[in-house]
Parts: structure tokens; C-alpha cells; sequence
């Protein structure tokens, strides 16, 4: 008789928008260039405990809805309320941006601290891959699985499904926007989430999490 082979849990790290527009550009989070070191560290010593490393990005064209310059007499920061054009009582309240992750531009690019620890597609044994988000001109993302009314989906949930990948690690920035809505879809979809809160920096310092479901790390 043969029995099943003992399943291994398979884990993915998700790093979340470590982009110079976001480190050191326009929407400039604080504590990024820290950040940006301290998890090149974390992966040069943990990498191998990982199944799969991906790297999420905004890559947003230039017209992009979320942006205040896109909008008459908006300016970054102001509230903007996402309407589905499905049905209009769907909608998601959140607000206006700095023009950022442009695609093409250097602000888009992730740091090269953590690219340049990317060989052949592998970060030491794991394999690395990059997922872009928020590529249409008329969607908001900061989930990098869909976007803010989730009716759009990026190819991650598959590619994580393909990979048997049961347990999901999240780090990388901001923690009050994309981190967790990346934590939220997660934990949606039926992964075991984690948030390793020493490896993600917040852009409002008085954000707390509270999201059932996730379960934070604070020292990862
Ligand atoms: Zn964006």
C-alpha cells in the first residue's frame, strides 16, 4: 500500500512595493531607506525558508486615476471615492496621490539593494519572480492580488496556487495601504497570512492594524 507522502508546507514572502518612489521619491515613506537594508539582510539570512520570493510593484501609466494631477482642481492627499461601474452602490472611499510608479521612470524601479541579491531569477535556492499591480488607467490598487473594489485581479493568486503555496509572509511598504490590503486578499483566499511588522514601515504613524485574520509578527 502506498501512503500519500507528508505534505511540506510551502511558503511564499511577499515584498511589497520597494520602489525608489516610495523609498526616496515622490511618495516617500518614512523609514524606507532603513527598510530597504534591513530586509536585504533578512533575505541574505533567510531566504532558503522561503518556496517562492515575489516582488510587487506599482506600475502605473502616467494618467494613471489615482494620481491628484489626473483630477481638476484635486491636489495629492484629498479624498477621492472609487465608484464600480458595475454598481454604483459599490464603492471604496480613499484618496489622491503624488503622480508615482511611473512606468519607465526610476521611481518605478525597485531599490537595487534587493534586486542585486536576484541571480539567475533565484535569491539563493528560492525562486524570485516580479508581479506589477495597478496597470490600468481607471483602477486603484493596493491589494497586489485585485484592486480596491475587487473586480480586477492580478495573476498572483494562481501563481501562488501552482506553487502549493499554503503560508504567505508579507513585509515591504506602505503597511497602512498595501501591505494590508495584501494581508486582507490573503487571508481571503485561504492562505495562512503573516505581516512581519519589524520589516514594513506605515505612511500614518497613528495606524494601527486590526485586521482579523492576520497574524502579526513583530519581530521577524
Ligand atoms: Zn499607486
Amino acid at each position: 500500500m502506498n501512503f500519500p507522502e507528508k505534505i511540506k508546507i510551502k511558503r511564499c514572502l511577499l515584498i511589497i512595493d520597494m520602489q525608489y518612489d516610495f523609498i526616496s521619491g515622490s511618495l516617500k515613506v518614512s523609514g524606507g531607506e532603513e527598510l530597504v537594508m534591513k530586509i536585504a539582510e533578512y533575505l541574505k539570512e533567510n531566504s532558503d525558508n522561503f518556496d517562492l520570493i515575489v516582488f510587487t510593484k506599482d506600475d502605473h501609466p502616467r494618467e494613471h486615476v489615482s494620481f491628484a494631477s489626473n483630477h481638476k482642481s484635486k491636489v495629492p492627499f484629498d479624498e477621492y471615492t472609487y465608484v464600480s461601474k458595475n454598481d454604483s452602490s459599490h464603492v471604496f472611499k480613499s484618496c489622491l496621490w503624488p503622480d508615482h510608479c511611473v512606468v519607465g521612470t526610476p521611481g518605478n524601479e525597485i531599490h537595487n539593494d534587493l534586486t542585486s541579491l536576484i541571480l539567475n531569477e533565484h535569491i539563493g535556492k528560492t525562486k524570485t519572480i516580479v508581479v506589477g499591480k495597478g496597470k490600468n488607467l481607471n483602477r486603484e490598487y493596493y491589494s497586489c492580488f485585485n484592486d480596491v473594489l475587487e473586480e480586477d485581479f492580478t495573476e498572483l493568486q494562481e501563481i501562488l496556487e501552482t506553487e502549493l503555496i499554503s503560508e504567505v509572509f508579507i513585509c515591504g511598504l506602505a503597511y497602512d495601504y498595501c501591505v494590508i490590503n495584501s494581508a486582507k486578499s490573503s487571508v481571503q483566499l485561504g492562505f495562512t497570512t503573516f505581516v512581519a511588522e519589524n520589516l514594513t514601515r506605515k505612511i500614518d504613524s497613528s495606524w494601527e492594524c486590526n485586521e482579523p485574520g492576520v497574524k502579526v509578527v513583530t519581530q521577524f
